[in-house]
């Protein structure tokens, strides 16, 4: 496990992250903002998490960085062309899958 993905375990990003889902009652932002109630699943760090910025608090455990957000939602701002796209609990890209064109 990288240093960085050290960072998802510990104690001061679970708590963080576990008050901005709740801040946010546990809905994903980006479909609310849509008029869709759906529930979150990650909260995202809006400026993404990097090897050089996740030691900086002012990034990696700013409130006003993070961003709560569904699957979906989530997939669609890391990857934007993938359809589906599987992670682990550290927030890192498993595998990246193509969805089959729906006719
Ligand atoms: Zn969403
Ligand atoms: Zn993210």
């Amino acid at each position: 496990m990288s240093e960085r993905q050290k960072f998802y375990k510990t104690s001061n990003w679970e708590k963080l992250s576990k008050a901005y889902a709740k801040s946010v009652n546990y809905l994903c932002e980006r479909c609310a903002k849509k008029g869709i109630l759906k529930t979150g699943y990650i909260v995202h760090h809006k400026e993404h998490l990097t090897d050089s910025n996740y030691t900086d608090p002012n990034i990696s455990l700013n409130w006003d960085n993070l961003e709560y957000l569904c699957m979906e939602c989530h997939n669609q701002e890391h990857t934007g062309k993938y359809d589906k796209v599987v992670w682990d609990d550290n927030g890192n890209i498993v595998r990246v899958e193509r969805k089959e064109k729906e006719i």
